[in-house]
C-alpha cells in the first residue's frame, strides 16, 4: 500500500541489503547452509538480518551483510534476488532504480565476477518483463574497498574492466565504490576510475559517509564523479558545497542508514535539509531496504516528521534523481513527465 501519491525513484540500493528473510531462509535451506541462531523459520531469521536494537556500532550493522552474502555464491540465488528486488521496488511505486552489487563478493564458491554480473542482470530482466517495463533499472557494479587499496586490486580491475566492457552492452549501467571508508584515501582507487572514464562508462562513489569533505573531494575533482554515495559530510566544507553546485553533482543521501551506522546522531541532526536549502542537489535512498526495515516512503516519513519536509520538496529530489540517472535522455524526459501533475 502506498502512502505517497506521486512515482518514486531511487539511486542508492545495494541488493545483497535488500533480500527479504522468507528468500534467504529459503535459499539457505535449498543449499543446506546453516542459519544463525539455528533459525527453523522465517521469522526466527528475521533478528539476524534486518537492523535491531543490538546494533550498537558500524559493525554490527555490517555483520548483518554476512548471511546474504554467504547464500549469493551462485547464479540462481543472486538471479532470484535481483528478480525479486525488481518486483518489489514496482509494487512500491518506483519507476527509476539503481540497483547496485559487488560481483568480487560472490566469487567464494567458484562463481566468476563476470557470471556474477550476467546472473544479476538476468534476474533484473525477469522483473522488467513480469513489471511489463513499468520500472527503469539502472544496474551498477562495485569496486570494493576492503581495508588498503592493494589487498583486492586485482578484483578491483577485473570489476572495472567488466563494467566497461559490459557498459558497451548495456548490461551494466555505471561503476562504483563501496565498502569500509578510513582505511585509506580515495586517491588509492584514481585507477579503477581511469578505466571506467577511459572506457565511457559512468560513475558513482560512496565518499564521506564517515569521513571528512576531503574525499569528497577527491571523487568530484580526480574521478570526475557527478554522483556521491552519501557525501552528506559535505557540509563541513562550505567552499565544496559551492564547487559541487557548480558541476551539477548530486548526493545519494540515505537517512537512516546514516543514523543506524551511526555517522549521523539523529534525523533530527541530518544535513540533509540545509543541504537541500542550500541548493545542492540531494535525494533519498534506503542504502539497504531489508537490513535497514525501511523503505523510500518510510524515508519519506522520516524527512517530514523530523526536517520538515513538504510533498512538493519531496517530488523535487525526485526529479534531482532523473536528471542523474543512468538511463538515455530520452527516458529521462518520459519519467520527468509522470511527475508533473505533483508539481
Ligand atoms: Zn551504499
Amino acid at each position: 500500500m502506498q502512502r505517497y501519491p506521486f512515482p518514486k525513484t531511487e539511486l542508492h540500493c545495494h541488493l545483497d541489503g535488500a533480500i527479504l528473510p522468507q528468500t534467504l531462509f529459503e535459499l539457505a535451506t535449498e543449499r543446506g547452509l546453516p542459519l544463525p541462531g539455528n533459525a527453523k523459520n522465517p521469522e526466527e531469521l528475521t533478528p539476524f538480518v534486518v537492523y535491531g536494537p543490538d546494533c550498537v556500532s558500524v559493525n554490527t550493522y555490517l555483520e548483518r551483510f554476512e548471511l546474504p552474502t554467504q547464500i549469493l555464491q551462485d547464479k540462481e540465488a543472486l538471479e532470484r534476488c535481483a528478480y525479486e528486488l525488481v518486483v518489489r521496488l514496482h509494487d512500491l511505486g518506483h519507476i527509476y532504480t539503481d540497483i547496485r552489487f559487488a560481483p568480487q563478493l560472490h566469487t567464494r564458491r567458484g562463481m566468476t565476477q563476470r557470471e556474477a554480473i550476467e546472473a544479476v542482470r538476468a534476474g533484473i530482466d525477469r522483473g522488467l518483463e513480469e513489471t511489463s517495463h513499468e520500472i527503469v533499472i539502472g544496474l551498477i557494479v562495485c569496486c570494493m574497498c576492503v581495508g588498503t587499496a592493494d589487498l583486492n586490486h586485482e578484483a578491483n580491475l577485473e570489476t572495472a574492466r567488466l563494467a566497461v566492457e559490459y557498459h558497451d552492452k548495456s548490461v551494466v549501467q555505471a561503476m562504483d565504490l563501496a565498502g569500509a571508508e578510513g582505511f585509506c584515501h580515495l586517491t588509492d582507487f584514481a585507477d579503477l576510475f581511469e578505466i571506467a572514464n577511459k572506457g565511457g562508462c559512468p560513475i558513482t562513489c560512496h565518499a564521506g559517509d564517515s569521513q571528512e569533505p576531503v574525499e569528497i573531494r577527491t571523487a568530484i575533482e580526480v574521478f570526475g564523479s557527478k554522483r556521491i554515495g552519501h557525501g552528506h559530510h559535505i557540509i563541513n566544507d562550505p567552499q565544496l558545497i559551492e564547487e559541487a553546485k557548480e558541476r551539477g553533482v548530486t548526493l545519494e543521501i540515505c537517512p537512516t542508514s546514516n543514523v543506524q551506522c551511526l555517522t549521523q546522531p539523529s534525523y533530527e541532526a541530518h544535513p540533509i535539509k540545509r543541504l537541500f536549502d542550500m541548493g545542492l542537489h540531494v535525494t533519498v535512498n534506503t542504502d539497504n531496504p531489508v537490513i535497514a526495515g525501511v523503505t523510500v516512503e518510510d524515508e519519506y516519513d522520516h524527512l517530514k516528521e523530523s526536517l520538515g519536509f513538504t510533498d512538493k520538496e519531496l517530488v523535487r529530489m525526485n526529479l534531482y534523481a532523473i536528471d542523474v540517472a543512468f538511463c538515455s535522455e530520452e527516458e529521462k524526459a518520459r519519467l520527468r513527465e509522470k511527475f508533473v501533475p505533483y508539481l
